[in-house]
C-alpha cells in the first residue's frame, strides 16, 4: 500500500463529471492505497425478525402485509435455531434484517409483539441480541431502519454493529407516485438523523446508496457528500453500500428501468472518490452477473454472503458460491479474505466503538489484522489463518 494525495475540493468536482475510465482508475488508485489488493465479505446468516413494516416503498419485496399469511414476528426458537444453523456452517455474524416499526401502524404487530410480552419491536430486538450473543458464538448486526436515541442505547450492548441505508436524500421521492411515497422513515431528514445519532453513540455503522429509484445524478452525489460529513463528524461509518434497484414481479415498481451497469460503475467510482478512504466500500456480487467489474470502479467489499439463507430482500437473486467469487477475485488480482460484521479499525478503537461486554466474542473471532480468524470458503472447509503481524488498523 502506497500514500496518495486525495484533495477533496477538487476530487469532489472531478467525481461529479469526470468521464468514466478516467473516474474508475482514479478510485482504483484511492482503494489501492487504502485496502491493497483485498476484497473482503462478511460469512452471515439473515434473519428476518419481522417483515411487517410501516413503510410501503415503491421496490420492495420484503415487506408483507399484516393481513397477509405470510405476515410474521420470529419467536424466540425460530431465531435460535436459525442462529445455530448459520454457525455449524462457519457463519460469524448474524444480520436481524426487519421492517420499520410496523407496532406503530398496524394492530396484528402490536398483537403479535404483545403476545412475545413486548410493546416495541426494538425492545424486542435488543432481547433477541442478547439471545444470540449467550447462546451462539454469533455476532449480531442489526438493520433496523431509523431510529431514536434510546433504541440506540437498548441495542448498542447488544450488536456489534448497526445499519440503515440512507438510500437517497431526494425528498422529490416521497410525492406521490414515487418510490418512497407515505414511507415516514424514508424521509431523508429522518435517516440523515440517525446517522448522526448513531455517530454521536460511536456506533460503527453501515449505510449506503440505492440507486435507479428516480434519484438524479445530482442527488447521488449529495447523498455521498452527506454520508461523508456525518463521518467527519464522528468516524463512525465503516462501510457504505451501492446497490443497484432490481425489478421484481409485483412490486409497484415493477416496470420502472434498472440502473446500466456503466451507471452502477460510474457510482462506485464517484463514492469512491468522495468518501473517506478508511470508510470500506461495498457492492453486492448477486445483483448483477458483472459485478467483478465493480472492483474496477474501486470496492474492497462484497457484503454479507450467505451460506445458509436466501436474501431475503432479493429473494430472486442466488449468492454467488464463496469458491466461485474467491476464483473469480483472484482473476482479477484480489485475495478475497472473510471479515466480521466489525471492521479491524473499530477493533483497533474498541474502548470507543464497541460496548465492553462484546470484547470477548470479537477476541475470539478476530485474528491480529481484525480479519476473520476462522476463514471459510465453503461449508465444512472453515480454516484458523496464522495470525499476521499487520496493523489492525488502517
Ligand atoms: S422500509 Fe424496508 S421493509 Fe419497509 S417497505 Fe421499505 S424497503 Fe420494505
Amino acid at each position: 500500500m502506497t500514500a496518495i494525495d486525495t484533495d477533496p475540493g477538487t476530487d469532489a468536482a472531478f467525481a461529479a463529471s469526470a468521464p468514466l475510465p478516467s473516474l474508475m482508475a482514479r478510485a482504483r488508485e484511492i482503494r489501492d492505497a487504502q485496502w491493497g489488493d483485498t476484497v473482503t465479505y462478511s460469512r452471515k446468516v439473515f434473519v428476518p425478525l419481522t417483515n411487517m413494516c410501516r413503510d410501503t416503498c415503491g421496490y420492495c419485496t420484503f415487506v408483507k402485509h399484516p393481513s397477509s399469511p405470510e405476515a410474521n414476528i420470529l419467536t424466540p426458537e425460530q431465531v435460535l435455531a436459525m442462529a445455530k444453523r448459520g454457525e455449524e456452517k462457519g457463519c460469524k455474524e448474524l444480520l436481524f434484517s426487519l421492517g420499520e416499526k410496523p407496532e406503530l401502524r398496524y394492530d396484528a404487530a402490536r398483537e403479535g409483539l404483545a403476545r412475545l410480552g413486548y410493546s416495541r419491536m426494538t425492545d424486542y430486538l435488543a432481547e433477541m441480541c442478547a439471545l444470540v450473543l449467550r447462546e451462539t458464538t454469533l455476532l449480531p448486526h442489526v438493520n433496523a431502519g431509523t431510529l431514536a436515541d434510546d433504541e440506540i442505547e437498548v441495542l448498542r450492548p447488544v450488536a456489534a454493529s448497526m445499519g440503515m441505508m440512507l438510500e437517497t436524500v431526494s425528498r422529490r421521492l416521497t410525492r406521490k407516485g414515487a418510490a418512497h411515497h407515505a414511507c415516514p422513515d424514508k424521509v431523508p431528514l429522518q435517516r440523515l438523523r440517525t446517522l448522526e445519532r448513531t455517530g454521536e453513540r460511536q456506533v460503527p455503522f453501515t449505510t449506503g446508496l440505492l440507486i435507479g429509484i428516480g434519484e438524479t445524478w445530482e442527488e447521488r452525489i449529495e447523498a455521498l457528500h452527506a454520508i461523508n460529513a456525518v463521518h467527519a463528524r464522528h468516524g463512525h461509518i465503516q462501510e457504505v453500500i451501492v446497490q443497484n434497484f432490481q425489478r421484481k414481479p409485483g412490486i409497484a415498481m415493477e416496470h420502472h428501468p434498472e440502473p446500466t451497469l456503466d451507471d452502477m460503475l460510474r457510482t462506485i467510482a464517484a463514492a469512491r472518490i468522495i468518501l473517506a478512504p478508511e470508510i470500506s466500500l461495498q457492492a453486492p456480487p448477486n445483483l448483477s452477473a458483472r459485478h467483478i467489474d465493480y472492483l474496477q470502479a474501486g470496492i474492497n467489499d462484497w457484503g454479507g454472503i450467505s451460506p445458509v439463507t436466501i436474501d431475503f430482500i432479493n429473494p430472486q437473486h442466488e449468492w454467488p458460491e464463496i469458491r466461485a467469487l474467491a476464483a473469480s477475485c483472484e482473476g482479477a488480482g484480489f485475495r478475497l479474505q472473510e471479515r466480521l460484521t466489525v471492521y479491524p479499525r473499530f477493533l483497533a478503537e474498541r474502548d470507543t466503538y464497541l460496548d465492553a461486554g462484546l470484547h470477548d466474542s470479537l477476541d475470539t473471532m478476530a485474528r491480529k489484522d481484525g480479519l476473520a480468524r476462522a476463514q471459510c470458503l465453503e461449508v465444512g472447509s472453515c480454516s484458523s489463518t496464522p495470525q499476521t503481524s499487520t496493523a489492525a488498523a488502517r
